[in-house]
C-alpha cells in the first residue's frame, strides 16, 4: 500500500447555514492547511460529484428524497436542526458523493480521505440533528452495490451516538456498527448499534482509549473488507457540545488504534470528519489535521508500530 492516500473535498461541501454552532467553514480551511503543509497537491485533490440518485436509494426512501428535492417541511425533514435550502441538500449530497468517492479509492489505494462527512444522525427515512443524507451508510451500500467489498464495519468516535447508521444497518449482518460515545447526550433515545460503548460523563483519555482499544477487538474479528471512521472532533475535553474529557493528545492516540490498526491488518479504512465545535474553532481545524496527517502518512507506508501488547 505504498502509495498516496486519496484526499477527497468539494467546494460544494460548504454551505451557508445562518449563525450556527455547526461550523461549516472547517471543510476548506483544512483543504488549504493541508496543502499548505505539502501533504497533498492541490491539483491532486480528489473532486467529488454528487452522490446520484441510485446511490442515495441504496440507503434513503425515495419520499425522503422527494421531500428534501422540493424544500418540504414534513415530519420526515422537520427533526433537522439546520435549515432546508437547496444549497444546504446539495451539500450534503455531495458530502455523501465524497464519502463514497473516498471509499471506493480506499479499496485500491489503502486510505482515502474526505474532508467533510460523517453525517451520522441521518435515518433512510428522516433528518436528525445537523445531518440530512447519511454519508457514511450511502458509501458503504454503494460499494457493496459494485461488488468492491461485502464485509464493512463503522468506527463511530463522534461524541454523539451513531443512531442514524446504526438502525440502516441494524439487522444487516455485512455491516459492523460500533459507536463510541457519551451516554449521557443528545440523541435521545439511542439506536442498537453492534456494539455501543455509552461512556459516562468526563471520561478522560486513559478509560477511552482501553475502552476503544477493546472494542476495536470485536472490529477486527469481524473480518471488514473496509473501515469507515467517523472521526468526530467533538470528543475533546474543550468542545461545546461534548461532555467527555479527551485531550488533543488522547485524540491522536485515538486515531492511531483505529488507523494504525487498519493498516496493520491491511484494511481499507475512510476517514470522515464529523462534528467538533471546540471553543476555539482551531482546536477543531487542529484535531481534524492530525487525523487526516496520519491517514496520510500511513498511506505512504510508513513502517505501523509494532503490535502492543
Ligand atoms: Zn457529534
Amino acid at each position: 500500500m505504498a502509495r498516496a492516500a486519496a484526499v477527497v473535498h468539494s467546494a460544494e461541501y460548504y454551505c451557508d447555514i445562518g449563525a450556527h454552532v455547526f461550523p461549516m467553514e472547517k471543510y476548506g480551511l483544512l483543504r488549504q492547511r493541508l496543502v499548505d503543509e505539502g501533504r497533498v497537491a492541490a491539483g491532486d485533490i480528489l473532486d467529488p460529484g454528487p452522490a446520484s440518485r441510485e446511490e442515495l436509494l441504496l440507503v434513503h426512501t425515495a419520499e425522503y428524497l422527494d421531500d428534501l428535492d422540493h424544500l418540504r417541511w414534513t415530519r420526515r425533514t422537520m427533526s433537522s436542526e439546520l435549515p432546508l435550502t437547496p444549497e444546504i441538500v446539495r451539500a450534503y449530497v455531495f458530502a455523501a458523493g465524497g464519502t463514497t468517492l473516498a471509499a471506493r479509492e480506499a479499496v485500491a489505494r489503502g486510505f482515502g480521505v474526505n474532508l467533510g462527512g460523517g453525517f451520522h444522525h441521518a435515518f433512510a427515512d428522516h433528518a436528525e440533528g445537523f445531518c440530512y443524507i447519511n454519508d457514511i451508510a450511502v458509501a458503504i451500500r454503494a460499494l457493496q452495490h459494485e461488488g468492491r467489498v461485502r464485509r464493512a464495519a463503522v468506527v463511530d468516535c463522534d461524541v454523539h451516538q451513531g443512531n442514524g447508521t446504526a438502525r440502516v444497518f441494524h439487522a444487516d449482518d455485512s455491516v459492523f456498527t460500533l459507536s463510541l460515545h457519551q451516554q449521557r447526550n443528545y440523541p435521545e433515545p439511542k439506536e442498537l448499534s453492534d456494539l455501543d460503548v455509552g461512556l459516562e460523563d468526563g471520561t478522560g483519555d486513559e478509560e477511552y482509549l482501553e475502552r476503544l482499544g477493546r472494542a476495536l477487538e470485536r472490529v477486527w474479528e469481524f473480518g471488514p473488507e473496509i473501515v469507515v471512521y467517523q472521526a468526530g472532533a467533538d470528543a475533546y475535553g474543550e468542545d461545546q457540545l461534548g461532555g467527555l474529557r479527551l485531550t488533543l493528545a488522547g485524540l491522536e492516540a485515538r486515531d492511531g488504534l483505529v488507523l494504525e490498526g487498519c493498516a496493520r491488518r491491511g484494511i481499507p479504512a475512510v476517514v470522515t470528519l464529523g462534528g467538533g465545535y471546540a471553543r476555539r474553532f482551531e482546536a477543531t481545524i487542529h484535531i481534524h489535521l492530525v487525523t487526516c496527517r496520519l491517514a496520510l502518512t500511513l498511506a505512504r507506508g510508513a513502517p505501523p508500530a509494532p503490535d502492543g501488547p
